[in-house]
């Protein structure tokens, strides 16, 4: 699916991993009553959601942005291929062609300069590394990669257990090759290019913000947001959030700067829109 947008002098690609029907609304969000799924339902895009199953149409992807001076960033990394995720059956063991679609978008993972992993969630590191002579290593070895240092450097004891596989086969073999860059947000990669704090879901989350050059631009998250209906809702967590008050402090806070600034927001498990366009609507937002 041919997602690209201009956003000054960057080029945003999505590039999917999985999409498609994969959660009932209530399971991945605990406190949304079938009454109000209801009532929100008309106001989503129909991609979003897939009436046959019942389940919410979600996504995992990357954005890859490409601007001046020859940068290839990845924001956030997917699953990856092969990994054991004990805990998380639908992650389990997986053999997608994401590698393939990133080489159709015409980059191979040696041109790869930058990784940014938004948070240290199994589903935003996998593809750092891929099993290669019985190891996993590095699959962009040219790339710094950029991580919250507060989740790196905490490790699996940061998270739930679901989510401890993670660091050995996916986080682990980065910081060992020393490719890995600790990142204290607010902290400016490139002119234009920044890392900010949005924790909740996880720990140390972060977003990048992709200016516009004109006060505006796309901030690329992780997961301060699950599914476009948390614009009608905005105080709803999924059952992954960690700590859910702070998760939805940071989702308002985000979005309140889309509306107010004219920022588009990106979210890695958006299927659509893939870039959100907000206004606000009474204590809530709609679509603009
Ligand atoms: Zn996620």
């Amino acid at each position: 699916m041919g997602d690209s947008f201009t956003i000054g002098r960057y080029r945003l690609d999505v590039v999917p991993e999985f999409g498609g029907p994969r959660m009932l609304p209530q399971d991945m969000f605990p406190a949304l009553t079938a009454e109000r799924f209801a009532a929100i339902l008309p106001r989503l895009p129909p991609e979003s959601f897939d009436p046959p199953s019942g389940k919410l149409v979600t996504s995992v992807h990357s954005w890859l942005v490409r601007g001046p001076d020859g940068l290839v960033m990845l924001v956030d990394t997917g699953s990856g291929n092969g990994k054991t995720r004990s805990k998380f059956p639908i992650f389990n063991n997986l053999n997608t062609d994401w590698l393939q679609r990133l080489a159709a978008l015409g980059v191979q993972p040696e041109q790869v300069t930058h990784v940014v992993n938004t948070h240290l969630h199994h589903d935003h590191v996998g593809w750092n590394t891929r099993m290669e002579g019985g190891a996993w290593v590095p699959t962009f070895r040219n790339a710094r990669h950029l991580m919250p240092r507060l989740e790196a450097e905490g490790g699996p004891d940061l998270f739930p257990v679901w989510n401890y596989e993670c660091f050995g086969d996916s986080v682990a073999p980065i910081l060992v090759a020393g490719l890995a860059e600790l990142v204290d947000p607010p902290h400016e990669i490139l002119p234009g290019l920044r890392l900010l704090p949005a924790p909740g879901h996880s720990p140390g989350m972060m977003v990048l913000e992709v200016s516009d050059g004109q006060g505006g631009g796309a901030l690329l998250a992780g997961d301060p947001m699950h599914h476009a209906l948390q614009l009608f809702a905005p105080e709803l967590n999924t059952r992954f959030c960690q700590a859910p008050d702070q998760a939805a402090a940071t989702r308002r806070a985000l979005l309140d700067r889309c509306a107010d600034e004219g920022f588009a927001l990106g979210a890695i498990h958006f299927f659509a829109p893939r870039l959100l366009r907000v206004r606000r609507d009474g204590a809530a937002y709609a679509f603009r």
